[in-house]
């Protein structure tokens, strides 16, 4: 497959999963292949597709199955399918979907260049360079890969392997190239960012990697992501009261609050040891923004796991919260070891109940803010007059949104005084414009 093609990738699941799209883009446009983004428009379709939940499984099957339709119609050449879906269930994906041409794993990015270009890029590997596939203004670095933990719920180290963290050098590398190509604000990610550098050599440690990137010319805000309440070090602790460019944000999946679900997950920490964690990050910065993950309904959960969860939430009154029911997924602990018993309906009735307690955290969070002033990142400007931005409360994608009448830039940053609170986003004017 050695002429120049035209390709279109699509990149399904996690952030992760999107950096290492990314990296495969940089890669085969450095081969000067170029990139369309409609699938009907490209020779070659490239799925990167994400193995984590039922959902995010039937979405790959789905979108492998469209691409397939295109290239039955001769609209296409070829289709490529990898990612963490085709690591883990390559052999009952090959016999299932002939129409796909080849399966590649999570870290395959040089087998499938080769692949594509005919070339063996197996002795002389080039050093490929990213090639966003956010906007420009943000970009996300992927400190470390895979997992130690072992939660019992969770198949991402099946998928992904044990941690590997990515030496500093390179971490703070890849940060100033980014930097330097205009990214203003920076997500640190990893599966769980707060072992990052205990399996180096040196050790190294998140505190000393945010302290460098924090140094870093050119980064406005740097937010970090994954945090895992039972590594969150003291030191890391108390880096967010003397940090420049770091937020004052931080996404720390908790995933329960009972102590008896938390032990059956396995997530190495009581819930008193996780408010004490939360306790301490605002006594050091009184600004900070807490987001967290919640799983409902894992196997064993009563009414009254249940309600300590919910007491967890009113008492915590987490500033950001995604909520998810428990899907079992093979070779887990859980799924060895338990029975996926709390009826469907139970879990999307304790689903409801948490998404309708978080609504009234932040709409009574978000009223207390207006008449504020703040400083807000431009994501879009709409064609029907209004400015997408979001505070340093909100990570792209995932959490909430700042409008305003106007039309700014992407990526610029502006001063906005809030007008109107509603449950998820504010309304804000510009001013000291
Ligand atoms: S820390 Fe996160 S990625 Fe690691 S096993 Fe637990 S849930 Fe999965």
């Amino acid at each position: 497959m050695s002429e120049k093609k035209k390709i279109s990738l699509i990149s399904l699941g996690c952030s992760k999963n999107l950096v290492d799209s990314e990296f495969l883009v940089g890669g085969l446009k450095q081969e000067s292949y170029t990139f369309v983004d409609e699938p009907k428009d490209s020779d070659i379709v490239i799925v990167n597709t994400c193995g984590f939940l039922d959902k995010a499984r039937e979405e790959g099957v789905d979108t492998i199955l469209e691409a397939g339709e295109l290239k039955a119609a001769g609209d296409i050449e070829s289709l490529v399918v990898m990612g963490c879906f085709s690591e883990r269930f390559g052999t009952e994906l090959r016999q299932e979907l002939p129409e796909v041409d080849e399966f590649f794993g999570t870290t395959d990015h040089k087998e499938i260049i080769s692949y594509i270009t005919g070339k063996d890029f197996s002795k002389n590997d080039p050093d490929f360079q990213r090639s966003l596939l956010t906007p420009n203004h943000y970009a996300y670095l992927k400190i470390a890969e895979g997992c130690d933990n072992g939660c019992a719920f969770c198949s991402i180290p099946l998928m992904r392997g044990l941690q590997k963290s990515q030496p500093l050098e390179w971490n703070l590398m890849e940060a100033r190239r980014l930097a330097k190509q205009g990214v203003k604000e920076l997500l640190v990610i990893a599966q769980d960012s707060t072992s990052y550098g205990w399996d180096l050599d040196p050790k190294s440690s998140l505190h000393e990697m945010m302290y460098a990137l924090d140094e870093i010319d050119g980064f406005e805000w740097i937010r970090l992501h994954y945090a895992h309440p039972a590594h969150l070090h003291r030191d890391m602790i108390k880096a967010y009261s003397e940090f420049k460019h770091v937020i004052p944000y931080i996404d720390m999946p908790v995933q329960h609050g009972s102590d008896r679900m938390l032990k059956l997950m396995r997530r190495g920490l009581k819930s008193e040891g996780i408010k004490t964690r939360i306790t301490a990050l605002r006594d050091v910065n009184s600004e900070i923004a807490i987001r967290t993950s919640i799983i409902v309904g894992f196997p064993g959960e009563t009414d009254e796991d249940f309600q300590q969860l919910m007491d967890m939430i009113e008492e915590v009154q987490f500033d950001r919260l995604g909520v998810f029911t428990y899907s079992e997924e093979e070779g887990t602990t859980a799924a060895a070891d338990m029975k996926d018993d709390v009826p469907r309906h139970i879990k999307e009735e304790r689903l409801d109940a948490i998404m309708m307690a978080q609504q009234s955290i932040n709409l009574k969070n978000n009223q207390g803010l207006v008449g504020e002033t703040d400083k807000v990142i431009v994501d879009k400007s709409t064609d029907d007059g209004w400015i997408i931005a979001r505070s340093y409360r909100d990570a792209p994608e995932i959490d909430n949104y700042v409008r305003i009448k106007g039309k700014h830039t992407e990526g610029e940053f502006l001063n906005v005084k809030y007008t109107e609170a509603f449950e998820y986003d504010l309304t804000a004017v510009i001013i000291n414009e």
